[in-house]
């Protein structure tokens, strides 16, 4: 592909829209145009990543045992209707009717729809197991479509369905799945950890999520690295601190945090906690308090606040909580709290140590209803859990990170096929409900935690194994005919070899294309100059490293493979 025929049109700006890094890039490599809220355009390059992003995911799919088929996205309601989830899924399920007045959704995911069509094709136990999976887009009105393409309305997933005759044969799907998952993320060149996740209403130790690491990441998860123990802090067998306690109790105030507070503790931990943390906490000796700082958006007897940062201190008598809401001077702006995941990376006398000595007293609410008083209501869970707490399985300290979900695998056990009655007979004869589990990864949100995990301050660092092209040649100057005969000659030999290869020939000055070539984040740049001409080389440049050699012509073939 020559870039004057390339459809990529870079931004000198970033969008203002755009709150990550993933979003801010793509949009100004030319990779993703919005479309509306949480919808996008994805732009040749972009459609490049994510085919290869779905080749690696086939090529385990197929491997495990997978086979791939196309499911419908418009689904009838009645199908939802059998399992109860037309009315329990809610407003992020896409809902339509035809002219006839009928119910349809946008399939936000299709558990339905595969157990329906196995129920009418499989009746014996010589048919199973069985893994069905597909690549598709999936709908989901989310309430907050946000981030690009890591939280869209539409988005790409594979998912695949597993059919066993009972338990063991379950497990055996699961296993293969999660090590196609191990697979898929390692071939993607992320780094990432399959962490036990929350099952929600099926519950036990039935699915883990495949995390990407990011600082950016949503979750937030706990890992040991003696043993391989690893989880969602949602799931985390740690102490749980006002688990699913409601704010609704009587309010004493306890402390008053203010500015100076958070300048200490953000001096404390080493970072801006106004901009990266979600919220801080600390107990003291007698186990009593936790305080904790929340960045968001608020609205306060109708006052709105943007980006406040409050301080919430809550203590603990016995199983009773008592919360305490203080505004922060500047602010004034007391934030209701249902819950927070809250992670402390400090130790706990030291922490509050420091926030105590800043402390003021009598400047805070009092008796104030979190429902009555102001209207956001963060999270939903409180869990205390400090760096260095015991890992529940070897007892070595505990680190934790951030995480982006890319990926779920999940044991569904007989939930579908009972409700829709997907039986087989066995080999007595007896009919049996067949054995599920349902495994899925976001395509296109996993383009986007790659770029999270993946950057500099000059754009995007593709892995090699996902990068739209793996080497751009840069001719310094295309009026120069040697020049461009030299790069025109190295393009052909590279696309002979089967190498995805761009060649920007472009009148642009070389500095554009440097900086186009950084932004997209090509693995390889090689640069075309007068020292090709002169000398004979040309210089190699790896994006990732920055490093940059010279080679003579006939050895930068052989080192570019
Ligand atoms: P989340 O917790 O982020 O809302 P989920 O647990 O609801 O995701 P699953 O139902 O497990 O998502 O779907 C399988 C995969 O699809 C997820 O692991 C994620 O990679 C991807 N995914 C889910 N929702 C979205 C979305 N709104 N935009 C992009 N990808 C998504
Ligand atoms: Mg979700
Ligand atoms: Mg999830
Ligand atoms: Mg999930």
């Amino acid at each position: 592909m020559r870039t004057t025929q390339l459809y990529a049109p870079t931004l000198r700006e970033t969008p203002a829209e755009a709150e990550v890094i993933s979003h801010q890039l793509m949009l100004r490599a030319g990779m993703i145009r919005k479309a509306a809220g949480g919808v996008y355009t994805y732009l040749p390059l972009a459609w490049r990543v994510l085919k290869k992003i779905e080749e690696i995911v086939r090529e385990e799919m197929d491997n495990a045992g997978g086979q791939e088929l196309a499911m419908p996205i418009m689904q009838p309601a009645e199908l939802w209707h059998e399992t109860g989830r037309w009315d329990v899924y809610g407003d992020e399920m896409f809902r339509l009717k035809d002219r006839h007045n009928r119910d349809f959704c946008l399939g936000p995911t299709h558990e339905e729809m595969i157990t329906t069509l196995v129920r009418s094709d499989v009746r014996s136990y010589r048919q199973l197991p069985l893994m069905l999976y597909q690549i598709q887009n999936k709908y989901r009105d989310e309430i907050r479509p946000r981030f690009g393409l890591m939280r869209g309305r539409e988005f790409i997933m594979k998912d695949l369905y597993s059919f066993d005759k009972d338990e063991e044969g379950l497990d055996i799907s699961y296993k293969k799945m999660y090590d196609a998952y191990t697979n898929i993320f390692s071939r993607c060149g992320l780094n990432f950890r399959a962490v036990e996740a929350d099952g929600g209403a099926i519950g036990g130790s039935n699915t883990h999520e495949f995390m990407v690491i990011a600082e950016s990441g949503e979750a937030a998860i706990v890992y040991c690295e003696a043993c391989d123990y690893a989880a969602n802090v949602e799931k985390a067998e740690l102490k749980p601190i006002l688990a699913g306690k409601e704010a609704e109790l009587p309010l004493e105030i306890v402390d008053t945090p203010n500015t100076k507070t958070i300048e200490a503790v953000s001096q404390y931990l080493g970072v801006d906690i106004k901009k990266n943390i979600k919220a801080v906490a600390f107990q003291n000796e007698k186990d009593e308090v936790i305080l904790a700082f929340v960045r968001g958006d608020h609205e306060v007897n109708d006052v709105k606040l943007q980006n406040a940062v409050g301080a919430i201190v809550l203590r603990m008598a016995s199983e009773e909580a008592i919360l305490a809401v203080g505004g922060v001077p500047g602010f004034m702006s007391p934030i209701g709290i249902k819950g927070a995941t809250i992670v402390v990376d400090a130790t706990v006398m030291e922490m509050y140590n420091a926030v105590a000595g800043a402390n003021q007293v009598d400047k805070h609410y009092k008796n104030i209803n979190p429902k009555r008083d102001f209207k956001d209501v963060l999270v939903t869970d409180i869990r205390l859990i400090q760096v260095g707490d015991p890992c529940p399985h070897c007892g070595k300290p505990l680190k934790t990170a951030r995480g982006i979900e890319a990926g779920q695998v999940f044991k569904l056990g007989t939930k579908y096929s009972k409700a829709l009655k997907a039986m087989y007979l066995d080999e007595n004869g007896r009919e049996k409900p067949m054995v599920m589990g349902c495994y899925g990864v976001g395509v296109s949100r996993t383009m986007a935690a790659a770029i999270e995990q993946n950057f500099d301050e000059h754009g995007i660092i593709w892995p090699a194994a996902i990068a739209p092209y793996t080497v751009v040649i840069v001719p310094i100057n295309t009026k120069d005919a040697e020049q461009m005969e030299i790069a025109e000659k190295l393009y052909e030999e590279l696309k002979a070899a089967k190498i995805e290869v761009l060649l920007d020939d472009r009148k642009e000055r070389a500095g554009v294309k440097f900086k186009d070539a950084d932004l997209i984040g090509y693995p390889l740049r090689i640069t075309v100059g007068p020292k090709a001409v002169n000398e004979g080389t040309v210089e190699i440049k790896v994006r990732r490293t920055g490093e940059a050699f010279d080679y003579t012509q006939d050895k930068y073939l052989a080192n570019v493979q």
